[in-house]
This record gives C-alpha cells, structure tokens and sequence, in this order.
C-alpha cells in the first residue's frame, strides 16, 4: 500500500507509532424484532440497571475530574426523563434496542448541535451510554478490547472507554471529531498520550494499518516508507532526548545563566493535575483556574466542596504559596446558569470580576470557602478581568464581609492577600492606580486584547503574538511598576511556558512566571540557557 498522510488538530502533543484499532461506536446491523412491549420494557430497564451499576463501579476506582464526568453519566442514567422517549417507543411497537437507539440519537443530536461547547463537550458522554446499554441489550454490540500500544481511531471517544485502555504500554488518539478543549482531551494530555482531533480522510484508518504519529504537529502517516519511518524513528528519538534533558532540568531551581533566580510556580485547574508530581518542581501554584470546579455535572458546588478542594491544593503545595483565581466565567469559559446566553461578544462582555460581582451570592460563597482554605497555608486570591480599580475595592469589601461572617459562623478562616490578574488593556496602562497586593498578568487575555486577534480564531493566530512589541512594552511596565512598589508580578498565562518567549518576557523584566506542569522542564531548561547580561539578540 502507498504511505498515506492526514492532517487534524494537536490536542496533546508526543510522538507515537503503532497498528490502528477501530473503536467504532457507530451501528449495530440487525437490530432484532420487537417482543411484547411490557417484556421489551423490562429488557431495557435490565439494561438500564446493569449499565448504571458499571459507570458507578467506575466512578468510585476514578478521582478528580473523571469521577465528575463519570458522575454526569450516573446522572444521566438515573433520570427518568432520558428513557421515557425509549418506553415509548416500546409501546409504539419497537423492540428495546431499536427504541433506545433512536431515542438516545435524537439526544445526542440535540447536545451535538448545541451552539455551546458545555453541551457538546457531553456528546461522546451520552454515545457511550447508548452505546453501554446497547451492549447489554445487543450483546454482540458491546465494546472492542484494544491490543497495547494501538493507535485507537474513532469519531469522538468517550470518556469511560479512554479509562479503560491501558496507556502505560504507549499509544494514541486519532479522532475524526472531537475538540482540543473537551474533557478526553484533558485526560490525554495529564497521562502523557498523544492525540489529534479534527482529522482529515479519516476513512483512510483502517484497523489493522500500520501508523506513525506526531501529535504536536498533527500529522498521521499511514503504511509508512521505509524511508519515512527511519525519518520519525529518528524524530522520536531527538524527542526523547530532548524530553529527558528536560527532564533532568525539572528537579532543580530556576535560575538563568548569570545566576538570577527566578520563581517558577504551576498553573493548574484541580488538584487532579498535581498529584503524582514532587512539589519541589515549582515554587507553588501560581494559577488555579476554578471554573472547572463550576462546570460539574452535578451544578454549581455549594461552600463546603470548594473549600475542600482548595484545600486539597494547599496541602499538595505543602507551606508553598498557592494563589488561586476567582471564577473566570464567560468569554472561553461559558458555564451553565452562570454565563449570560446571547451576548454579541462574550470576550467583550460580562466575565470573569465583572459577572462575579453582579453574582454576589456565588461571590460571597466562594470567597468565604477561600478564607477558610487561607487557615490552612499560604492562600492568595487573585481577581480575574480587572478593568477598573472600583472592581479591586468591590472585591475586598466582599472579602471584609465574608470574613467578618465566618467569624460570626465560628469557622476558622483567615484574611488572604488579594492581587489581580492583569489582562484588560485599561489595567495595564493604568497600574499604578491599582492599590493590589500583587499583579498576575494574563498574557492569553492580554495579548487578544492589544492586537485585536481573538485568542480562538486560527484565521488570526499569527497576530496574537506575546511577543507583539506593544504586548512586551505593556509588560515591561507593569514589572517596573512591580520593582517600584514591592509587589510581586507574576505572569501566568501560556507564554511564561513557551521556550521562545521566556527570553524576552525576563529581559521585559519579569522575574516570576507560572506555567502548566508540563512546561516546567523545557521551561527550566530554557531559563537556564538565557544570560541577562548578555545584550537582547
Ligand atoms: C490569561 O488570560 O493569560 C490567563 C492566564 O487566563 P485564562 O487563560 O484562564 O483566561
Ligand atoms: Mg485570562
């Protein structure tokens, strides 16, 4: 066979080769005739009952954020609402797999066309409760073991068939649908296995064809040459050397080649993204994005579990700083019966301290559950979104009353340092007239913001560039305005990982970045190789 190549979207990078396996959710041929409709009715509920007994085993050997997903399908499954189209299918005639079939696709349709990526991040959700209950039903249906190291090929992959193959022996994730952002692609890029979504000729994977992988670059070769092979053989191999030159650079400081010391700390949206690492990496947790805590299935989460799950993060963090971030809803980050539906332009709207203080409820509980972490080490908060300084006195007057309450309640708490996040243009221009305790800047936003280039618009990914002049001198300024005043300047959005812009974000004069967990090698490696005296290049 001639080498074949496709092209899709990275959504976790690494290398990867191996035979492809067809995980094929898609249809049964022959679905068999229909029985006495009170018969066919109890074949389901049976069905119904065994499936919800699987994903409730697998929810309570899962943590963190799996067991949340996992937690959404036992919702799902324990709701009447979702089989009574089934039942009634039955009653009109069908047999039980029919009927829940059509039923669960008319579901799944509806979720898949929803303009909102909180729905259609469900979607592969809901095709493996169809499918799980099928499998009951139709036994023949049920799922397809996959052999160690394949390069699994399927439209989108739900989340409790990613947890059932076992990626320690290698592997990879091709996906003719999917999105960089949902909930599979999070769990790939945590375990380290390399996917690619949005594929291309994906009829072209066939089970049993031999593939080569480049997840960073989204590249799949299919029967590859011998020539081409050798090329990513070698490829891999410089991967892995490099990686494990990274990896030599994570367990020691940061500090560059004339011996400046610089504070590395981690981003990280839930304690599930920290376990397993040696706090000794980092200097402490620079960013934790809480929107996922919002996001569950199971609806906003009342006081007491964030004030466990920020704890949990406090403890991992062992005495290091940890500065966690109010809700950041809106723009990216829509969240269900918090975010206003139908706004022109979301990043131009009500998000992220704007929203949280129309939302004095939700505000209120999530400062306190902050206050009461604070106990328990060194708790900073940050606001996202700040535009105005009214927005930083409305936010600690919050505070004042949430502890003020606390105190009333008997609950141990205590008084956080407040920062904010600088990511609005009027913020940065404008610094000094913000009377902070310390100054995060959010390049992602920042940078969207001064070019005018939406930080999820491909068609303009080359103008939102960091390292736009305009975006560096904004920097520089809020760093002096940070040496001036005493206070901490942090930067925290994705270019305090990226090798290429560490250089000029040290020279613009930062001396504290926090990056995701797996920046902290390369990025550790990078700061080493940067000499400030040397004049910029
Ligand atoms: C940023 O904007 O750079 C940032 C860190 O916040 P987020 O990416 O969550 O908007
Ligand atoms: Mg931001």
């Amino acid at each position: 066979m001639a080498e074949f190549r496709l092209f899709g979207r990275s959504a976790a990078p690494g290398v990867a080769k191996g035979v492809l396996a067809v995980l094929d959710v898609a249809r049964r041929p022959q679905l068999r005739l229909a029985g006495a409709p009170a018969d066919e009715a109890a074949a389901l509920h049976g069905a119904l009952a065994r499936a919800l007994a699987e994903v409730e085993a697998l929810a309570e050997s899962a943590s963190g954020e799996a067991a949340e997903m996992l937690g959404f399908q036992v919702a799902m499954l324990s709701d009447e609402e979702l089989v009574r189209p089934a039942l009634e299918g039955i009653e009109a005639g069908q047999s039980a797999p029919a009927a829940w079939e059509a039923a669960m696709d008319v579901e799944i349709a509806g979720y898949r066309d929803a303009d909102d990526d909180h729905f259609s991040a469900r979607t592969a959700d809901l095709e493996d409760i169809r499918d799980r209950v099928l499998g009951h039903l139709e036994p023949l249906a049920a799922g397809l073991d996959v052999p160690d190291g394949a390069v699994v090929v399927a439209a989108d992959l739900p989340i409790s068939r990613f947890l059932a193959i076992d990626w320690a022996r290698g592997g990879a994730i091709l996906l003719a649908r999917g999105s960089p952002t949902s909930h599979v692609a999070m769990l790939a890029r945590a375990r380290g296995v390399p996917m690619i979504v949005g594929l291309d000729g994906a009829a072209e994977l066939v089970a049993g064809r031999e593939a080569l992988v480049d997840a960073a670059t989204g590249e799949v070769v299919l029967d590859p040459t011998d020539a081409t092979r050798a090329a990513f053989a070698a490829r891999a191999d410089t991967e892995m050397r490099a990686s494990r030159e990274q990896a030599a650079f994570r367990m020691g400081p940061a500090v560059t080649r004339d011996g400046t010391r610089i504070a590395l700390y981690l981003n990280a949206s839930s304690v599930d993204e920290l376990e397993g690492l040696d706090p000794a990496i980092c200097d402490g947790v620079g960013l934790v994005r809480t929107e996922i805590l919002f996001d569950g299935p199971g609806g906003l989460p009342n006081e007491e579990d964030q004030y466990q799950a920020y704890r949990r993060i406090v403890a991992w963090a062992d005495g290091r700083p940890v500065t966690i971030r109010t809700l950041d809803a809106g723009g990216d980050k829509p969240i269900a019966g918090v975010t206003e539906d139908g706004e022109s332009n979301p990043f131009l709207g009500l998000r992220g301290v704007r929203l949280s203080l129309r939302r004095p409820d939700l505000f209120l509980t999530q400062l306190r559950a902050l206050a009461r972490a604070a106990a328990h080490g060194d708790v900073r908060i940050m606001l996202p979104m700040v535009t105005v300084p009214a927005e930083l006195e409305a936010g600690r007057k919050l505070m004042e009353t949430a502890l003020a309450n606390l105190a009333k309640d008997g609950l141990a708490a205590r008084r956080p340092r407040l920062g904010i996040m600088i990511e609005v243009p009027a913020a940065a221009i404008a610094i000094d007239q913000f009377d902070a305790d310390f100054f995060s800047i959010g390049s992602n936003d920042l940078t969207q913001y001064v070019t005018a280039a939406g930080r999820d618009i491909g068609s303009v990914a080359d103008l939102a560039d960091p390292l736009n002049p305009a975006v560096l001198r904004l920097i520089a300024s809020v760093a002096r305005h940070g040496w001036e005043t005493g206070r901490e300047v942090c930067l925290c959005g994705d270019a305090g990982g990226d090798p290429r812009a560490i250089g000029p974000l040290l020279r613009a004069g930062l001396r504290s970045l926090s990056v995701a967990p797996a920046s902290v090698g390369p990025a550790k490696q990078a700061i080493a190789a940067i000499d400030l005296r040397d004049p910029a290049p």
